[in-house]
């Protein structure tokens, strides 16, 4: 038998379901879920994903069987409509769409009125008794199908109809007529046969499969190529086509079209929220071209047009039943598309609808207090990776703000920036690290990598369900959409609001995608905060997760930030960070310039005392929490200056003649301080450092115990280990000084003596490290530089390109190579293990927060991860979706 690539929909059954996504798209499984559970469907056939991945792995062509499947289903939705496809006097018309397994708004083609040539539209007029409607309908499919499958300048086209509209001295398309509408259909079709030199297809059946074939070519396009990086779908998924009979929302004035949320997708809130125009067709909604009115009274403000519940409430009324249908069925918030067609309501559309991380939360809470779904499912539906929304700032109420405007509240967070008005500006701004807010009219599928470099963006037309707002919420940006208020020029570069206030590119902004407000200038922010529904959600996720989440932190103040967010301890504080406080700064400089060991322990003892404070301070901040403290890792280059002025200027507050400093740093130089003298290196030439750094952790730690009845077991971690010698000496030098402080204080308090496994002999040597080693710390910063020989410092101006190129998935430093460095830390584990069965083991590289890189942690059965203090909620939540077997995949 030969495969099946083509699946039919219709008259209440279907050959596919909700979970054949993989083959059918997400559009084209739903249809078929949506038809077989009795909704009002246009019937339609999928042609699978499968055909996408022959397509591109044969030259662009297809299956030998596809051209019979095809024409087999299209007989079958021809009997279904009591239409014919191609016929003069009783035409189908179908609309051909793209669907890939995760949704990918506007990325890829679509082509509406499909089947339209100079006969059939006659057939048209038959059907409808409306010539305007039918040759409005043909300009459009002209104009679409010109653009998508045949490369024509759409602006071009556009010009014509601009032309004609002058010609008649009228603003709207509204009011050009049926003539109108004709002669412009011969005028693009002349000009598409002069601008391309070829004729506009009359032949329907060449007309499907040119749009089949555009489908299939746009999973390649720029736009779908960069969504696609931006949101880590694999290039290899490829889309379905849907063709599907045509309904129409544009044939007067019962008739309509809209978008719909089951849930409100800002707020979660549980209303139904949508938008829709009347006499509208497909995407002119989304498009954002006219401004869409509410569906409901609910959301209906002052000033408002009319709501469908007023206009068309039979219609709403079917609409808000299957918005049950639907939640009951999917148990999940859906996102819907409807058209309406002479009162009759179709369902074209519905997908797990995108929310914001706010509503994500009140969604996944509410809907197990209404009994939908358990706790484990609740926290499943949250990402991790879209915390991190939440875990932004936003607006300080105190501070002053100059509202200039106000627009929708169309993705949360506050954000201030420099104003652009283009995506390539603002890609430009940003790489030069300036934060900038995107004003655009609307934007479009092209400005998506601007958006992406945008600190937040401001759009003056669209609803909510705008390209703007459904990117912005996705990406997480803060977004205000549909700003009535505001007039863009940009010829001149500027936009007015209120008050005829100008502001220009280069100006400052604020904007507050959750008010929908814009301030002039920058507005100060406040940390937000972890409550409500967000605790409640937390709750389960800490009861669900094994694996341990510690952070970052070298001060009290990260301390108690991290703690506030579930830290359960730190897993690595940088000593470091210390060194370079004002009044410290000095010592450091005159320990690195002491001619012999008694001058470095002269300018040590001056920093013992601040050392021990820090770490007293840390100590109290983590009440009793495990807390890891690394012993000094950088060269020591980087404690003194470069430049001849800063050394001369050092020369001078040091009394040290400049060109003994000068010595000094050339000395110190390196050719490769990555892979120089650094880490544990350190404690072995100049022990003196690493003792007074564990006398300072003891003397901290016995103080506590003794004076305030803390209980604490410092962890102290020696850095870039190499082999287990190392750690000997080193250890065997700790342990003197700590048990000379504790004799001291004549206290008892136990400590730990650990490594980091930053370097790939240490992975290989994990089981003889063990001998010594309490636990292990993987810096997975330096396991990736090392492993990859990539330098971390001077990656950023190439790996870019290795990541675009497709060479690498992604930045190996920002979501851990699994197969590479991955198998060191898994190696690590089995073998240190071997030696020490109870060996702590944890992860501190920029990995411990990143979603993907807990989950494996977890499946190699580390103990911790440790990440920065506002990273903590999304690593928790990551290891209870690990710990639930779910992946971060959007798709799930
Ligand atoms: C690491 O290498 O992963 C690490 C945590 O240490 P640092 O980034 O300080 O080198
Ligand atoms: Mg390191």
């Amino acid at each position: 038998m030969a495969a099946k690539y083509v699946y039919f929909f219709g008259n209440g059954q279907a050959e596919g379901k909700a979970d054949m996504k993989n083959l059918l798209g997400g559009k084209g499984a739903n249809l078929a879920e949506m038809t077989s559970i009795g909704l009002p469907v246009p019937p339609g056939f999928t042609i699978s994903t499968e055909v996408c991945t022959y397509y591109y792995a044969n030259n662009e062509t297809y299956p030998a069987s596809l051209t019979a499947e095809v024409e087999a289903h299209l007989k079958q939705v021809e009997a279904i409509m009591g239409r014919t496809f191609g016929d003069a006097r009783n035409p189908l018309l179908v609309s051909v769409r793209s669907g890939a397994r995760a949704s990918m708004p506007g990325m890829m083609d679509t082509i509406l009125n499909l089947g339209l040539n100079d006969t059939t539209v006659q057939g048209i007029i038959a059907q409808s008794g409306d010539e305007r409607f039918a040759y409005d309908a043909y300009r459009r499919f002209v104009q679409m199908y010109s653009d998508v499958v045949m490369g024509m300048d759409k602006h071009t086209l556009e010009q014509l109809l601009d032309q004609k509209k002058a010609e008649k001295g009228v603003h709207l398309d509204t009011d050009l007529t049926a003539a109108d509408w004709q002669d412009l259909v011969g005028q693009f079709k002349a000009r598409i046969k002069a601008d391309l030199g070829k004729e506009f297809p009359e032949d329907p059946k060449e007309q499907l499969w040119g749009a089949i074939g555009a489908v299939f070519g746009s999973w390649m396009n720029q736009r779908a190529i960069t969504y696609r990086k931006l949101n880590n779908i694999p290039a290899d998924w490829g889309t379905a086509v849907n063709v599907q009979a045509m309904v129409f929302g544009n044939m007067g004035n019962d008739c309509a079209t809209g978008v719909a949320f089951t849930r409100d997708p800002s707020t979660g809130e549980n209303y139904f929220y949508g938008e829709y125009l009347v006499n509208a067709q497909g995407e002119d909604v989304v498009a954002g071209i006219r401004t869409p009115q509410p569906i409901n009274l609910h959301q209906k403000k002052p000033g408002d047009l009319p709501a469908m519940e007023e206009v068309l409430p039979e219609c709403y009324k079917q609409l808000a039943d299957i918005r049950s249908i639907l939640e009951k069925h999917y148990k999940d918030m859906q996102d819907i598309e409807f058209t309406i067609e002479k009162g009759k309501l179709f369902m074209l559309q519905t997908r797990n609808g995108k929310r914001t991380a706010h509503a994500a939360i009140k969604v996944a809470v509410d809907m197990v207090k209404e009994g939908l779904i358990d706790e484990k499912t609740a926290v499943l539906r949250v990402l991790p990776s879209q915390l991190d929304q939440l875990l932004h700032p936003s607006l300080d109420p105190k501070a002053e703000k100059k509202i200039i405007a106000k627009g929708l509240p169309a993705s949360p967070g506050a954000a201030g920036g420099t104003v652009v008005f283009t995506a390539d500006e603002a890609e430009e701004l940003a790489k030069n690290g300036k934060k900038v807010i995107l004003v655009r009219i609307e934007t479009s599928p092209e400005d998506i990598h601007g958006m992406h470099a945008s600190q937040g963006i401001l759009t003056a037309r669209g609803g909510m369900t705008s390209h703007a707002a459904v990117v912005a919420r996705g990406m997480g940006k803060c977004c205000v959409a549909g700003c009535g208020d505001i007039k863009v020029n940009y010829a001149e570069q500027s936009f007015t609001a209120c008050g005829g206030v100008v502001v220009k590119k280069g100006d400052t902004i604020t904007l507050d995608g959750s008010t929908g407000q814009v301030m002039l200038g920058e507005v100060p922010t406040v940390p937000p905060q972890m409550t409500g529904d967000f605790g409640t959600l937390m709750g389960w996720v800490d009861r669900f997760r094994t694996l341990k989440v510690r952070t970052n932190a070298d001060t009290p103040h990260d301390s108690k930030v991290a703690r506030e967010f579930g830290a359960e301890g730190i897993g690595l504080c940088r000593t470091e960070h210390m060194f370079f406080e004002a009044e410290r700064i000095a010592a450091v400089r005159e320990m690195i310039l002491a001619a012999d060991v008694e001058g470095r322990e002269k300018a040590l003892a001056k920093i013992l005392p601040m050392q021990k404070g820090d770490f007293i301070g840390i100590f109290r901040e983590m009440k009793g929490l495990p807390v890891t403290i690394r012993l000094l890792d950088p060269p020591l280059h980087e404690f003194l200056p470069q430049e001849d002025k800063d050394i001369d200027e050092l020369s001078r507050t040091m009394g040290v003649p400049a060109a003994t400093l000068k010595h000094k740093v050339e000395f110190l130089h390196e050719f490769n301080p990555m892979l120089g003298h650094r880490g544990c290196r350190l404690g072995i030439t100049f022990p003196e450092i690493y003792d007074m750094q564990v006398r300072a952790i003891m003397e901290a730690a016995c103080e506590l115990v003794k004076n305030e009845g803390f209980s604490i077991v410092p962890e102290i971690m020696i850095p870039l280990i190499a082999t287990v010698k190392e750690l000997a000496v080193l250890k065997a030098n700790a342990v003197r000084v700590c048990d000379e402080v504790i004799a001291k204080y004549g206290v008892q308090v136990e400590y730990l003596i650990g490594t980091m496994i930053e370097l790939p002999r240490a992975a290989l040597t994990a089981d003889e490290i063990a001998v010594e080693a309490e636990f292990f710390s993987y810096g997975t910063n330096d396991l990736t530089q090392t492993t990859f020989g990539l330098s971390r410092d001077d990656a950023g101006t190439f790996l870019p390109s290795y990541v675009d190129a497709g060479i690498l998935p992604e930045d190996p430093f920002v979501s851990l190579d699994q197969n590479g460095v991955g198998q060191l830390l898994k190696m690590g584990c089995e073998r240190g293990r071997s030696t020490r069965p109870n060996i702590k083991l944890g992860i501190c590289g920029e990995h411990g927060g990143d979603p993907e890189s807990v989950i494996f942690c977890h499946k190699i059965g580390l103990d911790y991860v440790s990440c920065s203090p506002f990273r903590v909620p999304i690593a928790r939540l990551a290891a209870a979706h690990a710990a639930l077997g779910g992946g971060t995949d959007q798709t799930k």
